[in-house]
């Protein structure tokens, strides 16, 4: 069964639909259920292990915080930054997007997932209906590594205390960890990003709600995963109603 909202999020995320005779696209009730990749939601709590060490940003408000990004000079990062990336979208977003790091257009804006990558990671969120304004979006680094190489564990272990803060300060429902890079450092795990989709994981101490998709650069080399990033999304969106109705997703 087809219908007008799958629909648009395959176009979005352009993945070819092909309609047969008979079974165009129909309106999606209001409150119909949103179909899961698989399986029901269910958690990993991988990342009991992972101990972050706090620093005097556990404290601050978003513009100190901010400030102190601006400045900082904790690891080599900053010796060959433009500018820091700190994050954009609303401070009380419900959705929080965290990739890996900036590249080069984003060290040149100074914003997180501009570029063809960030065009569509838009699409990815307007596929879920929303602007970029409607969530929050971050990097667990702030400053762009050389040559866009992969984030050192030190240098994502020194900024760590910074992505913390901004979770806590928004606060969200749900976390997407996009690509397996922020996956795996977020979760502190080597197990490859196929195994931990579909799956609700713990994040911190807190145990933030998080599932975990594709980073939209890798599916710009490989369109074919696509349709798996929109099982994710469905995935997602099923997870996230089920923490609006007071349901358990982690144990
Ligand atoms: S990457 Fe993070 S820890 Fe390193 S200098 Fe930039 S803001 Fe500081």
């Amino acid at each position: 069964m087809i219908d007008s909202r799958r629909l648009a999020y395959l176009e979005a995320l352009g993945v070819d639909v092909y309609v047969r005779r008979g079974l165009e696209p129909r309106a999606e009730p209001a409150a119909a259920p949103v179909e899961a990749p698989g399986e029901a939601p269910r958690a990993v709590p991988e990342s009991a292990a992972v101990v972050v060490e706090r620093g005097p940003e556990a404290n601050l408000d978003w513009e100190p915080l901010r400030e102190m990004v601006a400045a900082c000079t904790r690891c080599t990062l900053h010796e060959t930054r433009t500018q820091t990336v700190f994050g954009v979208g609303s401070r009380s977003a419900r959705w929080m997007f965290i990739g890996e790091a900036p590249g080069a257009e984003e060290d040149r804006q100074g914003e997180p997932f501009v570029g063809r990558a960030g065009q569509l990671l838009t699409s990815m969120l307007r596929a879920l209906g929303f602007g970029r304004d409607d969530v929050y979006i971050a990097n667990i680094l702030k400053c762009r590594p050389p040559g866009n190489r992969d984030p050192r564990p030190e240098e994502a272990a020194q900024c760590r205390g910074y992505l913390e803060r901004q979770i806590e300060l928004v606060s969200p429902a749900l976390i997407v960890a996009v690509g397996r890079i922020a996956a795996q450092n977020l979760l502190a795990t080597d197990t490859a990003l196929a195994r931990l989709r579909g799956k609700v994981h713990a994040l911190g101490p807190r145990g933030w709600p998080m599932i975990v998709t594709y980073h939209p650069a890798y599916l710009l080399r490989s369109p074919g995963e696509k349709r798996k990033a929109w099982q994710d999304l469905l995935f997602a969106r099923q997870v996230y109603g089920r923490i609006q109705n007071g349901e358990r997703v982690l144990p």
